[in-house]
């Protein structure tokens, strides 16, 4: 079931939709053929018109951070999305261009366009492209949330707890399965199509393709992991382990030394996984909704959802409360005992093994354990000059390296290390009233040692 709450019209038209030879769904933030209600939707509305559906995605390779380690796992991605989608006699167009440009030149043959909805402020500037352009309807549909954003809340949240209530009660109404769907048409059947396709996504590689684009090289690939909406499922099912994972997860998700977290961050980020199927899976375990796992995949990650979509300054530390705000400013000249430039923290090069193991493992497998993660964070605003700077490095670290990066959970949990969607602590040197995390804290819920030991 595709709820109306999912469903935003951008552009409707009076007149009968514009002769077309096809419904276009432009892909770009929801990268996947299983629980994809804009998948879904624009199959019915193809259905509807009688038309075959084409898929289009617009692959930047100028698009900030664009990294080989990013792009290898999107081709990835893209290539069990283009195999899926053939499956239903759906052909996918990839084209080498700044996405809505693409989207505007196969739009010329389209009764209509769907699109699915992202949160960042620069997914919203591509679909306002869009609309100035384009005099055919364009339908936006959310799938990377469990509840509708803007149902879920209409004001930028101040916490978990605020948030969670409002989720709650709504989580029985979005809970819904959703059913595939086929089209009446064979895309494949369009003629001259091929003409707009940059990529060989059939019958190439991912690194035959990564090797043609032009990226930056200097961040690798990360070789064992694989990214892609089969890999998504199979790392879902692997974690749940016939609900075994999920028993783990509540005793041991903040050891680094344990794997018991689900590693889905990556799949999530590129649209990979919906949340929504990934929580009807857990539920076949668990009743509880207040579950430790379901509290970060909804409530967590949509309180993320929440902020970058009601504050456009995510990218500053003015989303901060006044309570962090104040209390940095007044602790901003405290003296510094360690100060580390930007390129010793990113080389690991600091006095503490934990933060260097943490950052060793950005680096090289593009992931953090989320418990060392927030302590990478408070150190690095300990280590630097002021909480702009700290602010810089964080996302600047953030987003070159992690496979999960630039990501509205990525903007939200930095800022979170200020102090947003959290509440006052003792006063400190630097930190204020901010929460500050030390060696204790990592020593009291697992064993970093062991952590350190596998990133020395
Ligand atoms: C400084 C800092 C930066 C971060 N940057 C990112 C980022 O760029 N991208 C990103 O996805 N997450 C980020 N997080 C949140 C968290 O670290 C990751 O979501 C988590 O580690 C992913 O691992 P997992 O999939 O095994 O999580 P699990 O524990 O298995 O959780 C399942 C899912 O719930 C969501 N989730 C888990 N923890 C959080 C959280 N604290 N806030 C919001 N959602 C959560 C994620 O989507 C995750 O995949 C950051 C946290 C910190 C402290």
């Amino acid at each position: 079931m595709i709820h109306k709450e999912r469903i935003e019209i951008l552009q409707e038209v009076q007149t009968p939709a514009q002769e077309g030879k096809y419904v276009l769904y432009w892909m770009q933030k929801a990268q996947r053929t299983h629980y994809n209600h804009a998948l879904e939707y624009a199959i019915e509305q193809a259905n509807k018109l009688n038309l075959p559906l084409i898929v289009y995605f617009g692959l930047y390779e100028q698009f900030p951070y664009a990294s080989s380690r990013h792009f290898q796992f999107m081709l990835q991605g893209l290539q069990d999305v283009a195999e899926n989608l053939a499956k239903r006699n759906i052909k996918m167009i990839i084209k080498r261009t700044f996405p809505p440009y693409g989207a505007i030149e196969l739009a010329k043959d389209a009764s209509m366009i769907v699109v699915d909805k992202g949160y960042l402020k620069f997914e919203k500037d591509w679909k306002e492209i869009l609309s100035h352009q384009l005099s055919c309807p364009i339908h936006q549909i959310e799938t990377d949330a469990v509840i509708p954003v803007n149902t879920a809340s209409s004001k930028e949240e101040y916490a978990a707890y605020t948030l969670r209530k409002k989720l709650l009660k709504m989580l029985d109404i979005f809970l819904t399965p959703l059913i595939s769907r086929n089209p009446n048409f064979n895309s494949f059947e369009i003629t001259n199509l091929e003409q707009y396709n940059d990529i060989d996504i059939y019958t190439k590689s991912a690194s035959e393709i990564l090797e043609e684009l032009d990226i930056h090289r200097e961040v690798q690939p990360v070789t064992d992991i694989k990214g892609g909406e089969n890999q998504a499922l199979e790392q879902l099912s692997g974690f749940l382990n016939q609900g075994k994972g999920l028993e783990l997860y509540i005793q041991k998700k903040n050891d680094p030394s344990v794997q018991a977290t689900s590693k889905l961050s990556p799949y999530l980020h590129f649209g990979q996984i919906s949340p929504l199927f990934i929580a009807l899976e857990v539920l076949k375990f668990t009743q509880d909704y207040n579950h430790e796992f379901l509290e970060q995949l909804i409530v967590r990650r949509e309180l993320s959802l929440n902020l970058i979509e009601k504050n456009i300054n995510y990218l500053t530390l003015s989303p901060l409360p006044q309570w962090s705000i104040k209390t940095l400013n007044e602790h901003r000249n405290d003296p510094r005992n360690n100060f580390y430039t930007l390129e010793e923290i990113e080389a690991a090069n600091t006095h503490d093994k934990y933060f260097n193991a943490a950052q060793k493992e950005l680096m090289s497998r593009g992931t953090i354990h989320n418990y060392i993660r927030m302590y990478w964070g408070k150190k690095i605003i300990e280590w630097s000059q002021t909480p702009e700077e700290a602010h810089n490095t964080l996302c600047h670290l953030n987003d070159k390296y992690a496979l999960d990066g630039r990501d509205p959970n990525g903007y939200a949990n930095i800022l979170w290390c200020f102090g947003k969607h959290d509440r006052p602590f003792q006063e400190r040197q630097i930190f204020g009233k901010v929460r500050y995390m030390g060696v204790n804290a990592l020593k009291r819920n697992g064993k970093p040692d062991q952590y350190v030991a596998t990133w020395v």
